[in-house]
């Protein structure tokens, strides 16, 4: 049966898969192995190096591309090596569109990175598109979208984007780490590329680092795996079972993570010493409609801000969580709190991440798979 004709959870559990050839094993075995013994020069068995392929990547490549609605997966050591891959598409003196309220690692290896080789970065506010018009260029190769933003859970239309970088001729990518197929696939809606830090939801349980990326075109995806195999970060066979293993349940996780999710969101808009809460479900949220649209759920990312607090009320209230593990990182079955000033935004200058919103108060939760009485009755707690 085609693949493509599977609706999505039972693709999160068999699409690209078959049982191993050699023993019939259902789970893909952890092929820890750098190379393969050849009969003749040349006459293996379609693997040769591990950094060119490997089958128990192979499982998981084609698990990537089948969630998202595409012909073809990448699967590198982190998401970073996979947003790394996409740039060096790119030629010195080419020019890049980006949301302004941006992962900070990416930001980062924007900024500092490829900077250095002469690719520009723009970084703008998406939600109006004429933001987005006025930076086009003849230099503009590279649109890149991440929607929900991280804090700041703007949204991002993908399919007005996409048209508008169609009409110039330019390609669009899409980081839908916050979103998971689950919840969106940008494919569908015209993008040319996805990628993941599936060290988060798709993983789902903070056991591996793994990034992933997934086309439809074939002359892209030739592009892209000859960057992989020749740049070399790519995922090794046990993150790759991990992440398959992981896949699997992404359709239940999500379930319960939107789920939890909605509630924590309208307790922390109803919550007398919260002044500010970010959450896409939110009716007054300002791209509720293009999340709606967008979105089959509004998902388990939430910042909030207390009321009139600084730096070290925010801090105060991170400390006293104990069924949120302050940490960085998000997406997995536990619900984790971070305060981005000082960790995953540390990296972006005051000015630049308070300009969309990243204040010294911001409180980011990404809401986990517990029962969520005892969520909030941490909350409590804390906030006090
Ligand atoms: C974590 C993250 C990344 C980077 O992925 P790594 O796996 O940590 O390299 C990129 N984008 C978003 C939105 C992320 O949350």
């Amino acid at each position: 049966m085609c693949a493509k004709k599977l609706k999505f959870n039972t693709k999160t559990i068999h699409g690209g898969q078959r049982p191993d050839k050699a023993y019939g094993a259902v789970m893909p075995p952890i092929y820890q192995t750098s190379t393969y013994a050849q009969d003749t020069p040349g006459g293996h068995k379609g693997y040769e190096y591990s950094r060119s392929a490997n089958p128990t990547r192979t499982a998981l490549e084609n698990s990537l591309a089948s969630i998202e609605n595409g012909n073809y997966g990448l699967a590198f050591a982190s998401g970073l090596a996979a947003i790394d891959a996409v740039i060096k598409l790119l030629r010195p003196g080419d020019e890049v569109i980006c949301t302004n309220d941006l992962y900070g690692g990416s930001y980062r290896l924007f900024k500092r990175i490829f900077e250095q080789y002469v690719i520009r970065f723009h970084f703008v506010d998406m939600e109006d598109l004429t933001n987005i018009e006025a930076h086009i260029t003849h230099k503009t190769k590279l649109i890149w979208i991440e929607t929900p933003t991280n804090p700041m859970m703007n949204i991002i239309d993908i399919k007005s984007v996409v048209q508008l970088a169609k009409k110039h001729d330019i390609l669009t990518a899409v980081d839908n780490t916050f979103a998971t197929p689950y919840l969106q696939t940008p494919l569908d809606l015209g993008a040319d590329i996805v990628m993941h830090s599936a060290t988060k939801y798709l993983g789902g349980h903070s056991d591996v680092v793994v990034g992933g990326l997934v086309v439809n075109d074939k002359d892209l995806a030739d592009r892209l795996y000859f960057i992989q195999n020749a740049s070399g970060a790519v995922c090794g066979p046990m993150d790759s079972f991990l992440t398959l293993r992981g896949i699997k349940t992404l359709h239940v996780r999500m379930q319960r993570h939107c789920e939890n999710g909605k509630v924590v969101a309208e307790y922390l808009a109803h919550h007398p010493k919260i002044e500010k809460v970010y959450w896409p479900g939110f009716e007054n949220h300002p791209n509720h409609k293009i999340a709606k649209n967008q979105m089959k759920d509004f998902g388990g990312m939430i910042s909030f801000v207390p009321s009139g607090s600084s730096y070290e009320d925010a801090v105060k209230i991170v400390e006293k969580l104990q069924v949120f593990t302050l940490a960085e990182s998000l997406g997995g079955v536990e619900s984790l709190a971070g305060h981005p000033a000082s960790m995953t935004h540390a990296s972006i200058p005051k000015a630049e991440r308070e300009k969309s919103g990243v204040v010294d108060a911001l409180i980011r939760l990404s809401v986990g798979i517990e029962d969520v009485e005892d969520l909030i009755a941490d909350l409590e707690q804390a906030i006090g």
